[in-house]
């Protein structure tokens, strides 16, 4: 009988046994699988020797088919054939309902929270759909590595959400797969370059900031990182998701219907014509400098065009420019000059438009970088790490930071954001903050989780609520509750609490139904940078009131506890006027008033204080008032 072998988890349970893992690159329009052999990614192909499946599932009547094929019905059977899925991955119904150029029609068997797609085979999930597309991927892999896979790396944009990124991990579950680690798309391509660049004698030095800028087919990142001996920090990431290679198509469509003199375009099946003869033109004037578009539609007109790169560079240099915008940004959020980076990769088929290289160049003041293709380059990321997260090389030094695209926080007095974790920590990342209690006796706290760039809770979005309980009455500002905020690898949030003196606990992990859409946190980010002066003026204010509020709090169960015996009637009355004039000014909206109410009371009260210490009555305080604090109070956390 043969000895079990033991092995720890995640190693190889015997040296030279290779465990099979694959990158996938799961693309808005192509997806990619490729695979580390003898040491070097590659990726698979299938017997015609194409690497690319199209991301388009059609159901017919009789069942499903994917890729290439799928992409032939979109001319004959639109309603059936389901294309740009991940635009709809983790969305919610009204966001799917919402999006544009839709053939498909949305399902009566809805909800609000899962929305289906009507087919003729029934009614499926976007997530069943993206299974699809990674089944067929496994399929390719399993087959031509021959054997089962140990599990896949799997690749999103870098704005993905929380929903977004669990609804990819669900599809890969259905799909039978095994979860190595979702990547970021951007990291996985200076995965690939990084490697790479160290081989050759390369451009690229050690310790480099590197931008990468990946235009595909729906949607744009860039993403600055820094690579040291191996390791990939990400500085900064931004993006425009509803922004990609199918908007140079439209534009294109566009042109077409102009130039051909065709008002309307109702056919489902001409209208997906147009479209592919558009992105056919667009891809032939990568390499020529005119082409042809000839079309016969089935309203009866017929289109018969000629389109030279300089018309059509007239046509996109706008959607171009526009990816520009984000570039600046995060250039300024890791402020970095032009001048710092070394390298600009270009990531996605659309990077293949000559005009758009040479905006870009011309923008990051280099030539940018194009020796890996650009359709390929994150799959083969994707392959290298899962590679080593398979555990094929214990002795790899790789180690991978990403960053959170928004700041989390936690909602404090007043409305107020405090930030936990601000946009672009890198990931993961624990961090803890210690807060405390706002009233005498209150024993529980209300938690709530917001995620945003934004002073005040109301601008944020929300993520989670939950309650700390069972905190032992104790003065305000006794307890010690640390809140600690986690994000793992996949950028997935656990938000804990815990009292330190009682050692009560209470966690929650943030699965929102659905997310944000990447046009919301564009749109976030602009409102925070547009809106600062006028949040700081906010957080002055509600900070101001809080205060106020605790001022007044403090010194009226003083009074009660021994205002009669410490003042005389017309120091009281005083005291309670100035009282009066607080309260008013923490009506209004002016934090210099309510700042100068709370110091007409600290001056005035001196003296009643000043008594009260002498009869020692702080012990008082801190002993009895809390003994007949009998109601539990809930209140927002204060910062200490
Ligand atoms: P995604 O990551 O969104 O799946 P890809 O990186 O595969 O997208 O890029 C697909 C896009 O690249 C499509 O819009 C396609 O038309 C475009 N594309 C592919 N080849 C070329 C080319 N030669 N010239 C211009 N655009 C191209
Ligand atoms: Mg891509």
């Amino acid at each position: 009988m043969a000895l079990l072998q033991i092995s720890e988890p995640g190693q190889a349970p015997a040296p030279h046994q290779h465990r099979l893992a694959v990158g996938i690159d799961l693309g808005t329009t192509n997806s990619l699988v490729a695979t580390v052999r003898s040491g070097s990614a590659t990726v698979l192909r299938d017997a015609q020797g194409h690497a690319i499946v199209p991301s388009v599932v059609n159901y017919s009547g009789d069942g499903s088919c994917v890729g290439r094929e799928a992409q032939q019905y979109a001319l004959t059977d639109p309603l059936n054939t389901i294309s740009s899925v991940k635009r709809m991955v983790g969305k919610s119904l009204e966001e799917v309902q919402g999006q544009q150029g839709l053939a498909v029609k949305v399902a009566t068997s809805s909800t609000a929270s899962s929305p289906r797609l009507h087919t003729a085979a029934g009614d499926v999930t976007p997530v069943e759909v993206s299974a699809e597309i990674l089944k067929e991927l496994r399929s390719r892999a399993e087959e031509s590595l021959g054997g089962e896979l140990v599990g896949a790396v799997i690749t999103v944009p870098a704005y993905f959400d929380d929903a977004q990124r669990q609804a990819t991990k669900d599809a890969a579950k259905i799909a039978g797969l095994h979860v190595l680690r979702l990547l970021n798309e951007p990291t996985a391509a200076a995965i690939a370059y990084g490697l790479d660049k160290k081989l050759s004698s390369g451009d690229v030095d050690n310790d480099s900031i590197v931008a990468i800028y990946d235009f595909g087919g729906g949607t744009f990142d860039i993403s600055l990182l820094r690579m040291n001996r191996g390791l990939f920090e990400v500085l900064a990431t931004a993006g425009d998701t509803a922004l990609g290679g199918d908007d140079l198509d439209n534009a294109l469509v566009q042109w077409i219907k102009k130039s051909a003199a065709i008002t309307e375009l109702t056919e489902p099946a001409d209208l997906r014509a147009v479209h592919a003869a558009a992105r056919s033109a667009k891809e032939a004037l990568s390499s020529a400098d005119t082409t042809e578009i000839k079309l016969a539609l089935l309203s009866g007109a017929e289109i018969n065009l000629s389109l030279e790169r300089n018309q059509f560079n007239e046509l996109v240099e706008p959607l171009i420019r526009r990816t520009l915008a984000p570039c600046r940004r995060v250039l300024r959020d890791a402020a970095i000059e032009k001048s710092a980076i070394k390298a600009a990769v270009m990531v996605g088929g659309s990077t293949r438009v000559p005009l758009l290289r040479s905006l870009v160049s011309e923008f990051f003041e280099q030539e940018v970088l194009t020796d890996i293709d650009p359709d390929e380059v994150v799959a083969v990321g994707a392959a290298l790490q899962a590679d080593i997260l398979a555990g094929n090389k214990p002795d790899a030094e790789m180690l991978l930071l990403d960053v959170a695209p928004l700041s989390l926080g936690l909602e404090t007095m007043g409305g107020l954001v405090e930030k936990i974790i601000p946009r672009n920590t890198t990931i993961p990342i624990a961090r803890a903050q210690e807060f405390t209690t706002h009233k005498d006796g209150q024993t529980a706290m209300a938690l709530h989780v917001v995620q945003g760039e934004r002073e005040m809770v109301a601008d944020c979005r929300s993520l989670a609520r939950f309650e700390l309980r069972d905190i032992p009455p104790m003065v305000a500002g006794k307890p010690r509750i640390q809140v600690v905020f986690q994000v793992d690898a996949d950028g997935l949030l656990t938000v804990s609490a815990i009292e330190r003196e009682s050692g009560v606990v209470a966690s929650i992990d943030v699965k929102p139904s659905y997310g944000l859409s990447d046009a919301q946190i564009e749109k976030m980010l602009l409102d925070s940078m547009a809106s600062a002066t006028q949040d700081m003026h906010a957080r002055k204010l509600a900070e101001q009131k809080v205060e106020g509020e605790r001022v007044i709090e403090a010194l009226q169960s003083a009074l009660q506890a021994d205002g009669e015996r410490f003042l005389d009637p017309d120091e009281r009355a005083q005291l309670d006027s100035l009282c009066a004039t607080l309260k008013t000014a923490i009506e209004g909206d002016d934090a210099d008033i309510i700042k100068s109410a709370i110091a007409d009371i600290e001056h005035g009260s001196a003296q009643y204080v000043e008594r009260r210490m002498n009869a020692s009555v702080r012990e008082f305080m801190a002993g009895q008032s809390i003994g007949n604090v009998e109601e539990s109070l809930t209140g927002r956390p204060e910062k200490t």
